[in-house]
């Protein structure tokens, strides 16, 4: 799976997907990260890529060429248009069922917004989605860009290894996942509770699926 990214900030994508299972699904080609850096594409020689609001108010706006001619070196002679996700807090919130929609796609680009936000016309122009990571104001889209990029990576064919499957994972069926215990078998008096100890498959998977159920209406029960 491909991700463009279009930033100001390169080096905190890079930085971030350098490692771990990301950094793993790179290396080993199931997995490419291309960023474009929306300055290369300034409007003069100062490296402008930002400006005052019309009618006013705090802070800056990307202004629309920049961002429009980075996502043009992305596109080039593309004959098929990837879906262009603007991470934003007006975007619907990201969850795992929209997680899998995107991991069905073998292309995306993704637009990293900073100061006020882009120009509304680039929007309308070039975006396809709008995503959220929840209800809350960045300062930039990296952080969003770098959480979608990751939460989507793992469901790409081979990124995860058999070792780190999803299947069982919260949200894959709709529960929170089931507590796991590993070595020593008590700590600090707290024992692993004894059916994981029993090697009794059927038993084990029956007291996972009562745990996952338990947790669920526990601390998430709007997902049930
Ligand atoms: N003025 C915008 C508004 O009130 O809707 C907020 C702009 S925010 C300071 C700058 C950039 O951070 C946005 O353009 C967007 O790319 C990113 N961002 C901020 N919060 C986000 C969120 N919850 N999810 C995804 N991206 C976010």
């Amino acid at each position: 799976m491909i991700f463009n990214v279009l930033t100001l900030f390169p080096e905190m994508i890079n930085q971030a997907v350098s490692h771990s299972i990301l950094g793993r699904g790179i290396r080993s080609g199931h997995i490419t990260v291309n960023c474009v850096n929306i300055r290369d594409f300034a409007v003069n020689k100062h490296g402008q890529v930002d400006d005052a609001p019309y009618g006013g108010g705090a802070g800056m706006v990307m202004m629309a060429s920049p961002v429009f001619d980075a996502y043009v070196s992305v596109m080039g002679n593309k004959e098929t248009k990837p879906p262009v996700i603007y991470l934003s807090p007006q975007g619907r919130v990201l969850t795992q069922k929209i997680c899998e929609e995107i991991a069905a796609q073998p292309e995306v680009i993704l637009l990293c917004g900073h100061y006020e936000g882009v120009d509304e016309r680039i929007i309308e122009e070039i975006v396809t989605d709008e995503i959220s990571i929840g209800d809350y104001v960045l300062t930039g889209g990296e952080p969003a860009a770098i959480v979608l990029m990751d939460a989507v990576s793992r469901l790409v064919p081979g990124v995860l290894g058999k070792a780190d499957s999803h299947q069982d994972e919260s949200f894959s069926d709709g529960l929170l996942e089931y507590p796991h215990y590993t070595r020593p078998p008590e700590f600090r008096g707290r024992k692993v509770p004894e059916v994981l100890l029993s090697g009794h498959h059927g038993q084990i998977d029956a007291w996972r699926r009562e745990q996952a159920l338990d947790r669920t209406k526990a601390k998430r029960p709007d997902l049930l």
